[in-house]
């Protein structure tokens, strides 16, 4: 099914018909997986995302920013002014060069920063450069998450136990840890969440600990720093069209059904997700901090 959503993110429809729903064609990736190779293309508001200079000026960096949900906020804080500064991993540039040319039409800074952050020196010198290459960081988007289905526990090797506690929980301690001493008041930390934190399914042991830990980090590190002005948030999706489910963190035989079991019948598409990433980073949400926020279809979080 063909998106034909695109210009329509401002115009009032039924959101049950606004995206494409299952079936799908069954698909597998390597991880991670690149937006350019799924089947049908998620929409991560290229066409349609619209700007109102609510990050004007301000300097952010975003994790996984190559596809998906990063991509999506990418977009979306460029055309509110922000100057961006774009980390994922090598082997995902043909998606990132897609995202530095959105923001350069949108005539912001695109600082292109790959590398692996389950290294933590790599997680404070990208800090380092964003503050060199930006002049400074006044928000931090942690969105890069590795997740992989296993049947068993038995499956789960201690080497991918490893990965996914390291991309998930200690990039984002790095990476906050490392921005936090340059914030001025009035920057905000977005962390990535899932439906997962509160509802874990039992393909998704591993990956779904990582979520409930963002969580709890995400409470715990607002209560902290509130007083310094800096607000903590996190951003729980439900299921969402993106490589990440289509390299191993669904398994390819539920790919045609992905996302048809919420209430709105079909999965989200990182378009959805970015008008709340920029409430959430603008001074819009100032009296918001230590809040998780579900973009979920209608499941619950809690
Ligand atoms: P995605 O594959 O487009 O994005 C994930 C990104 O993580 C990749 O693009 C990659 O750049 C980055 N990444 C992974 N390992 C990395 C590493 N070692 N170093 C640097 N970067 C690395 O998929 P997405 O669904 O947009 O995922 C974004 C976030 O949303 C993740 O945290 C994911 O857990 C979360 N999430 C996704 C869903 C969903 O259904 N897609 C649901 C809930 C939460
Ligand atoms: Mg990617």
């Amino acid at each position: 099914m063909k998106v034909k959503s695109a210009k329509n993110q401002y115009e009032m429809q039924d959101p049950v018909k606004q995206y494409p729903h299952p079936e799908f064609p069954e698909q597998s990736q390597p991880v991670p997986g690149l937006a350019q190779e799924m089947d049908p293309k998620p929409d991560h508001g290229e066409e349609s995302y619209q700007g109102f200079g609510r990050l004007k000026g301000r300097k952010a960096l975003i994790t996984g920013a190559d596809s998906g949900i990063g991509r999506a906020v990418a977009i979306a804080f460029a055309r509110e002014g922000a100057d961006i500064a774009l980390n994922y991993l090598s082997s995902e540039r043909p998606d990132a060069k897609e995202v530095v040319a959105l923001i350069e039409k949108a005539e912001r800074k695109a600082l292109a920063l790959p590398g692996d952050i389950q290294d933590e020196a790599f997680c404070f010198k990208l800090v380092d450069e964003t503050r060199k290459g930006l002049g400074g960081i006044d928000i931090l988007v942690n969105v890069a998450g590795h997740q992989i289905a296993q049947k068993s526990i038995a499956d789960i090797t201690t080497a991918q136990f490893d990965e996914t506690f390291k991309t998930n929980v200690y990039a984002m301690f790095w990476l906050c840890k490392a921005a936090l001493p340059h914030m001025p008041p009035g920057a905000t930390i977005i962390n990535t969440a899932s439906i997962q934190s509160f509802a874990p399914s039992p393909q998704l042991v591993d990956y779904a600990s990582t979520k409930a830990a963002i969580v709890a980090f995400t409470t715990a590190l607002a209560k902290q720093v509130a007083s310094q002005g800096i607000r903590v948030n996190a951003v729980a999706p439900g299921p969402i069209w993106t490589p990440l489910q289509a390299a191993g963190g669904t398994f390819p035989e539920k790919i045609p059904e992905f996302g048809g079991k919420v209430p709105l019948g079909r999965p989200g598409q990182p378009a959805e997700l970015a008008p709340i990433y920029v409430l959430l980073a603008s001074q819009e949400s100032s009296y918001v901090t230590g809040e998780v926020y579900g973009v979920t279809g209608g499941n619950p979080l809690r």
